[in-house]
């Protein structure tokens, strides 16, 4: 399949600021794409090669990709750098470069998708000492064959920041039309989707086989599944009520989730989002490889510990897990700890459809039998009084945790679900609300004074699940360190588009925008509602949406969640209306 007709299609695409024209695009490139390629188009446009779990990344360096862009044209590494500083987006700069050099000649051959794919599959998986020179020589070689706009499309991609960032959301939209011909199936893909989170593999069943073809996919150890989530309670009488009057309390940690799989001698371990993280943690790898289970599904949260005092640590300590050489004595620096709180599969059987109280039970059975430095169970009460609930809330926080998890006992694992089953409860209850959201970074305000060179502030966002938009909240100033400030503008620096994404919405004017990417944390005083900004707009009141009052920057940037994963829109009005219930009693 030519790549020209596809990059036509990005062009489009990248035009648009309609998600449905989008979504006409995605099903006009589904329906001309062969069989045999529809799963390399679908990791394309997720901006990887191989489904998330696999753990193959292609993320090329800037100064790579500006050499092979020289080297392609025959012109300047400089004359190259001179370009991109005055347009600011390398994949453009190459465009604009290929322009003035490009010849159609007899000798170019034809870029295929094929092609592009098994080069960047080279790419991937070159490493070693050698690996630059090789990986300089397989771009130039594709630049030398593409036409100006493959170029663009060919560098977005090795950079890893195809700024089209379609959410998964529209893919399944557009596939359910595709080759379901009715988009109401989307409900059904998704469901799949939660438990077998290779979106490839799913395009291709639909293209062969039809919506019935799905059912034969089942939860898989090696496999990674969507994590089940919980919604927000700011009183544990609310949650009592929910729970119908009994309910299990864990210890909320703040560390980093994980999903342990274990498949006879193979263990891997999977972040919140799903990516591979097996190597941040030998440590966990080895000590779940001596458990008495041929195979199994954990969850559990990641803690750092202190070295000496073997405290609980804030969560930024697991920073230095992230390190791709001498791992071996970044073990021994940076201790942690594993509370295990689910178990999802075990021995082949499927347990997401036991209850809650008997997947304790085994994963306590479990944990009494494998015992370890490292791994241990969540701590947890069972619970139908206030003020048990009340006094093992403050053992959490004197502990370290940041409050509780309540759970229903009868509830199942619900992959992917943000249901009461779970719930959190996180602040300081009985006082004013000073409640922490994560938010996407949607624009910015250059900064000035002090911060020249840096963002003065930055315009935070909301998610709305049913527009897929992210709808601005607050604009936040405060609370940024230095160091903050400087990590947070490398961080965006990559994000980076030339106007306000299709996405976005917002009525506020900014110097820059970006492509909603970055999650960070906020804590705020109180919900108000504002003429100003969109978030839940009109839902709550006409012709106002809501505003977070002091909004503060807590000091963490949230690599663990995906833009999707923000503070969305209805869990803000059941917060603004427990607000307003409070303020009145
Ligand atoms: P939040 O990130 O604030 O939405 O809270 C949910 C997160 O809390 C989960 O994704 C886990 O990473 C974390 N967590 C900590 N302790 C527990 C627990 N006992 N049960 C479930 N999740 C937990």
């Amino acid at each position: 399949m030519d790549f020209l007709a596809i990059a036509e299609i990005f062009e489009e695409m990248h035009k648009t600021n309609s998600r449905l024209v989008l979504i006409d695009h995605l099903v006009t490139l589904f329906k001309r794409t062969p069989v045999n390629t529809i799963k390399k188009i679908i990791y394309l446009l997720q901006g990887k090669l191989f489904p998330s779990s696999e753990g193959i990344e292609l993320g090329l360096g800037e100064k790579l990709t500006i050499k092979a862009i020289a080297e392609s044209t025959g012109i300047s590494v400089k004359e190259v750098e001179e370009n991109y500083n005055k347009i600011g987006d390398l994949g453009e700069t190459a465009k604009e470069i290929a322009k003035k050099r490009y010849q159609q000649t007899l000798l170019n051959e034809k870029i295929t998708i094929e092609r592009i794919y098994s080069t960047f599959e080279k790419i991937a998986k070159s490493l070693g000492s050698q690996s630059q020179i090789i990986k300089l020589r397989l771009v130039s070689s594709l630049l030398n064959d593409a036409t100006p706009l493959e170029s663009k499309y060919i560098i977005k991609f090795l950079l890893g920041n195809l700024r089209l960032g379609i959410a998964e959301y529209s893919i399944i939209d557009a596939l359910a039309i595709a080759f379901t011909g009715n988009r109401n199936n989307r409900k059904k893909i998704e469901e799949i989707y939660n438990i077998y989170t290779d979106l490839g593999t799913i395009a291709e069943i639909l293209f062969k086989k039809d919506l019935q073809g799905l059912t034969d996919l089942q939860i898989t150890p090696l496999k990674p599944i969507r994590p089940m989530l919980a919604e927000r309670i700011i009183d544990p009488k609310e949650g009592l009520k929910r729970a119908n009057g009994k309910v299990a309390l864990e210890y909320k940690l703040d560390g980093e989730r994980v999903q342990i799989h274990k498949n006879n001698t193979e263990v891997q371990l999977f972040s919140r989002s799903l990516e591979k993280i097996t190597n941040h943690y030998p440590d966990i790898v080895e000590a779940i490889k001596k458990f008495s289970i041929h195979n199994c599904i954990l969850e559990a949260e990641i803690v750092p510990l202190d070295l000496v005092t073997k405290k609980i640590q804030p969560f930024q300590e697991l920073m230095h897990r992230k390190r791709k050489y001498n791992i071996s004595d970044v073990i021994l620096k940076y201790p942690i700890k594993v509370f295990l709180f689910d178990i999802l599969y075990l021995e082949g059987n499927n347990l997401t459809q036991y209850e809650y109280r008997q997947r304790r039970g085994i994963l306590q059975s479990i944990v009494k039998t494998n015992r370890n430095n490292i791994i241990e169970l969540v701590k947890q009460n069972v619970s139908s009084n206030l003020n048990q609930i009340e006094i093992f809330f403050r053992k959490a926080k004197y502990e370290g945790c940041e409050g509780l998890m309540l759970k229903q006992l009868d509830s199942k694992y619900r992959a992917g679900a943000r249901e009461f089953l779970w719930m959190k409860l996180k602040k300081e209850y009985g006082t004013t609300l000073v409640d922490s959201f994560d938010l996407t970074v949607i624009g910015a305000l250059l900064g000035k004074g002090k911060r020249t060179g840096y963002y003065g502030a930055l315009l935070l966002a909301a998610y709305d699940k049913k527009s897929d938009t992210f709808q601005s909240i607050c604009k936040v100033g405060t609370g940024f360190s230095d160091y903050d400030l400087e990590l947070i503008y490398n961080e965006l620096k990559n994000y980076v588009v030339d106007k306000k994404y299709y996405n976005v919405n917002t009525n506020l004017k900014m110097d820059i925008w970006f492509t909603p990417k970055l999650v960070i944390e906020i804590i705020a005083s109180e919900i108000t509602l504002s003429p100003l900004h969109t978030a839940a707009y009109g839902l709550i009141k006409e012709n106002f949406g809501v505003a977070l009052r002091f909004p503060k920057y807590a000091g963490k940037i949230r690599l663990d969640k995906k833009p999707e994963d923000s503070t969305n829109t209805s869990e803000l009005i059941q917060l603004f209306n427990k607000q307003v219930k409070r303020n009145k009693s």
